[in-house]
């Protein structure tokens, strides 16, 4: 999938024509990550927009985007990699009242001289909005060889009741006879 999804978009435009965008956003322009959460972005953005008016009559290019990052556990602090996925309505706006106004679950993006918006910059936003603050593996997969420690543990205290029956009986028989007043 090489297509490129246009820099600079006039969504009312696009939305007349219905027009759907699927492609990619290489990972050079993406400058604005941040960089104590993210140490490496693996992949360009898959992304996918559609152009349509809502029911108010608003112009919207609702939309996904997808990138594969790599993060240093926050639990384990070793490093691992993971998709950021956002999904986004962006919506063009000409000033701030307008931006106002907007449904709050829409983005809004600033229409430049030609009427056309920043379609990266607006992405880039919306993928860093979904990479986690504090991030960390699944917790199946964080650090498998302390599962493993506390595991090993947990055998560790059992072992050492059986072994203290079989060489005291009396503690045997006093733990019998706890059991039987039970
Ligand atoms: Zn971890």
């Amino acid at each position: 999938m090489n297509i490129k999804i246009p820099a600079f978009l006039n969504i009312r435009n696009e939305a007349n024509k219905r027009s759907d965008f699927k492609g990619i956003i290489s990972k050079e322009n993406f400058k604005r990550f941040p960089l104590d959460t993210v140490k490496s972005i693996n992949t360009d953005a898959e992304v996918e927009l559609s152009c349509t008016f809502d029911f108010t009559n608003k112009a919207i290019a609702k939309g996904t985007a997808k990138i594969n990052v790599t993060s240093t556990c926050m639990r384990c602090m070793e490093d691992f990699t993971y998709d950021v996925i956002a999904e986004f309505t962006l919506s063009p706006v000409a000033n701030e009242e307008q931006a106002d106004a907007l449904p709050q679950e829409y983005s809004p993006l600033l229409i430049n001289e030609y009427g056309e918006v920043n379609i990266v910059e607006g992405v880039e936003e919306e993928l860093i909005m979904n990479i986690a603050l504090t991030p960390k593996h699944p917790n199946e997969s964080c650090n498998p060889f302390l599962d493993q420690e506390e595991d090993f543990l947990e055998d560790e205290e059992v072992n050492q009741e059986q072994v203290t029956l079989e060489n005291n009986p009396f503690s045997a028989l006093s733990q019998l006879k706890g059991k039987l007043k039970k």
